[in-house]
């Protein structure tokens, strides 16, 4: 099946999956099962990948410790945000949701308003990366850190620590080489699919940054109630759109 195809499929089925949760009138717990759908959802299509013969797929490079895409700017959708806030909160993540939320905080308060690029140099890793390079959500972990599978982890770091050399490189190629590119258009078409759902069903197109995002859910226990009512409450966490700091170097 050729990618355009595949892609179009898996956006098909975030839709419609996401769909069925949001009628007649959806309350939060309906919500939270939505974005649970899209995480199992991303979960059978990576394992489904990795298993099957596709070209260079063995060649991915990640591992556990080796985090230099965690200093990116990482985009969420509302529910999405609502749900790693419901994780933290349920005490299933390795890090008390308290100290979860200084650390947002703390780093809010630096990358607030931020674009990619910015994020990208100030080299601050995510405020939910712990010490040992490892994500302190990882179960429940955005979609965009899903799809985020590089063949190259040397250009990975020199990415965050040579941002202008590996900008100048590759400023010509329409997408960066050592990110495959299955695993993170499959990903970003489930949450396209969360995204035209929740669209399709009436409420805001919020397009989020996930620091800022998932403090305000932390800090406001009535966020998701105010967000299905119409509130614009995650307003201060908004992107113009949900990008990768790859996308915007390769549009200069
Ligand atoms: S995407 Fe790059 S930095 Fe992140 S785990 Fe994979 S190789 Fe390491
Ligand atoms: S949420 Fe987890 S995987 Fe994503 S950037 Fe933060 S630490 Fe890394």
């Amino acid at each position: 099946m050729a990618q355009d195809q595949f892609n179009q499929m898996v956006f098909d089925v975030a839709r419609s999956q996401s769909a069925a949760h949001l009628t007649p009138e959806p309350a939060i717990p309906a919500l939270l099962r939505l974005v649970q759908d899209a995480v199992s959802l991303s979960n059978d299509l990576l394992a489904e990948i990795a298993e099957r013969d596709i070209s260079d797929i063995t060649e991915i490079a990640c591992e556990i410790g080796c985090a230099w895409c965690c200093y990116q700017q990482v985009g969420v959708t509302a529910p999405q945000a609502l749900h790693i806030a419901d994780y933290l909160q349920r005490g299933d993540a390795k890090i008390p949701a308290d100290a979860a939320l200084e650390r947002l905080e703390e780093l809010d308060d630096i990358t607030n308003g931020m674009s990619n690029v910015e994020r990208l140099k100030i080299r601050r890793p995510c405020a939910l990366l712990d010490e040992q390079g490892a994500c302190l959500i990882y179960a429940v972990r955005p979609l965009a850190c899903r799809g985020c599978n590089s063949m190259d982890a040397e250009i990975c770091r020199r990415t965050v620590e040579d941002f202008e050399a590996i900008t100048e490189e590759w400023r010509d190629r329409s997408a960066p080489p050592w990110i495959h590119r299955l695993p993170y258009e499959a990903m970003a078409m489930i949450q396209d699919g969360v995204l035209a759902a929740t669209v399709d069903a009436g409420f805001r197109e919020d397009k989020l940054e996930l620091t800022a995002a998932l403090r305000i859910a932390l800090e406001d226990p009535d966020a998701g109630s105010k967000w299905l009512s119409g509130d614009p409450v995650f307003e201060t966490a908004r992107l113009p759109r949900l990008q990768s700091v790859w996308d915007d170097i390769s549009e200069g």
